[in-house]
């Protein structure tokens, strides 16, 4: 391909080419949830960022390593299974559950390795270990193990922050346990266990009892999975400071090596203007627009049509709009289906060479996804007026289907399936609906699109392959 990958580095603070480390490959490592509630849609637009991401790195040609980490242990998990007199583990489970079940409904691409951080406390001990020794860990008034960051000259680099401005700014605050380090902007790498807040949780290490912090859980899983220095780590632009900052130090602190060649991270989602919260009644989760009657596709749509640097607005007219671009794509989809021609205009191999060009131009430079969709749509609108005029036969049908076939390899949101030339837009919409409204178990949401098909002179029919919408 011509083109090359060309994405934004959140430390060099401009666009590089993509190059992989070791063997051709692309080792990235994307911060994942902390399982102690439902992931909001605020978090699906960081992961739907990060699958566009990965998959944009497959189309220029690059096998990819992914990990996203499940933090299974931090204050939150630890307060939810006191507070409901379980396990961590029993606690967490459920969480973790349902966070691949929305990965599933947003049709997000697994990454090869989940692990959760419970899993590697060995690995983080080990590190801490190494920290000491080196003297760039200490032991606090608290007993905890505090990382120095006075001793770590790089640190702010990601976030271009100065120790002096840290200093400055944290002594305008109080700070809790401000006497119980040295520098206040020192972050906790061991976390001394106390009963009155941790209950029966914790780990016995050579520091004592207590658990890892949450921003070590990444450097180590990172580390130990993906090697010392990994090609990308990407996260929400909230992650940027002071976690990913606290990653670097202690990272490089311990392996002498540089650990991210390229940072990655995207942008707030807001929705209607405003911040998501509780208080202001607009905060969703990807359950709560599915309950609403919105599909995982549609969800996913709005999601990725930002590009990731720039605030994304989330509104109800905009997935009414997204609707809408994915009814005209799957308008255009069962119009190719059904060309039978034989009589070509011939020029559509100029019009599928530019549409592609465009595409990949677009997604080159720092996945340009608002470009990359213009040429996608304005390709749908060129074939269409030649479908109208008469100029495509059944052959370039085709071929116009692979081209939507490799767009659809990065944005995910097409149905390829020929669907009988009788069924209306409408009832494919109802039986789709239905079946997510099924495996929801939104039974009162099922019933309704049940009979709305029926309604309409059509039937479920039960088939070996599953449920299928049939004239009745
Ligand atoms: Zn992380």
């Amino acid at each position: 391909m011509k083109t090359t990958l060309k994405l934004y580095n959140t430390e060099s603070r401009s666009k590089e080419p993509v190059a992989p480390l070791i063997d051709g490959t692309i080792r990235m490592y994307t911060c994942g949830p902390t399982v102690y509630n439902y992931a909001h849609i605020g978090n699906f637009r960081t992961y739907i960022f990060e699958d566009i991401l990965r998959r944009t790195i497959k189309f220029f040609g690059f096998p990819i390593i992914q990990v996203m980490n499940l933090t299974d242990v931090d204050d939150k998990t630890i307060k939810g299974a006191i507070a409901n007199g379980i396990t961590l583990d029993q606690f967490t489970e459920p969480y973790k559950k349902a966070f691949f079940e929305d990965l599933k409904t947003l049709n997000i691409e697994p990454a090869e390795h989940y692990p959760a951080a419970t899993d590697y406390i060995q690995e983080m001990i080990d590190m801490i270990n190494i920290l000491l020794e080196k003297g760039v860990a200490y032991r606090g008034k608290d007993n905890s193990i505090y990382f120095a960051i006075s001793k770590f000259p790089r640190y702010g680099c990601l976030s271009h922050l100065q120790l002096d401005e840290l200093q400055a700014g944290a002594s305008e605050r109080v700070v809790a346990d401000e006497y119980e380090k040295e520098h206040v902007a020192d972050f906790v790498l061991w976390k001394s266990y106390e009963p009155e807040r941790d209950g029966k949780i914790y780990w016995e290490s050579p520091f004592g009892p207590g658990r890892p912090g949450w921003h070590l859980e990444c450097s180590a899983m990172a580390m130990k999975i993906l090697g010392e220095t990994i090609d990308i780590h990407v996260g929400g632009i909230d992650n940027m400071f002071p976690h990913h900052e606290n990653e670097i130090a202690q990272s490089e602190a311990c392996s002498g090596k540089a650990f991210v060649k390229h940072w990655m991270h995207s942008e707030h989602l807001v929705v209607d203007g405003k911040k998501m919260s509780k208080s202001l009644g607009n905060f969703f989760t990807l359950r709560d627009l599915m309950n609403k009657g919105f599909t995982g596709r549609q969800i996913r749509y709005l999601l990725l049509h930002t590009h990731y640097k720039t605030q994304l607005n989330f509104t109800f007219h905009g997935l009414e709009a997204a609707k809408c671009s994915l009814q005209r794509l799957d308008d255009f989809i069962q119009r190719l289906c059904h060309i039978n021609s034989t009589v070509s205009g011939g020029v559509l191999k100029g019009e599928i060479e530019k549409a592609y060009e465009q595409f990949a131009h677009a997604l080159g430079d720092d996945l340009n996804i608002s470009s990359a969709l213009a040429a996608l749509f304005d390709f749908v609108r060129e074939v269409n007026g030649l479908c109208d005029a008469g100029k495509i036969s059944k052959d370039e049908a085709g071929q116009a289907l692979e081209l939507m076939k490799k767009f659809n390899s990065i944005l995910g949101v097409m149905h390829f399936e020929k669907h009988d030339e009788a069924i209306p837009a409408e009832l494919q919409e109802a039986f789709e609906r239905r079946q997510q409204a099924r495996k929801d178990k939104n039974w009162k949401l099922s019933d309704e699109m049940r009979d709305f098909i029926t309604q309409r002179g059509y039937i479920l029919e039960d088939t070996p392959g599953g449920v299928r919408l049939k004239k009745g």
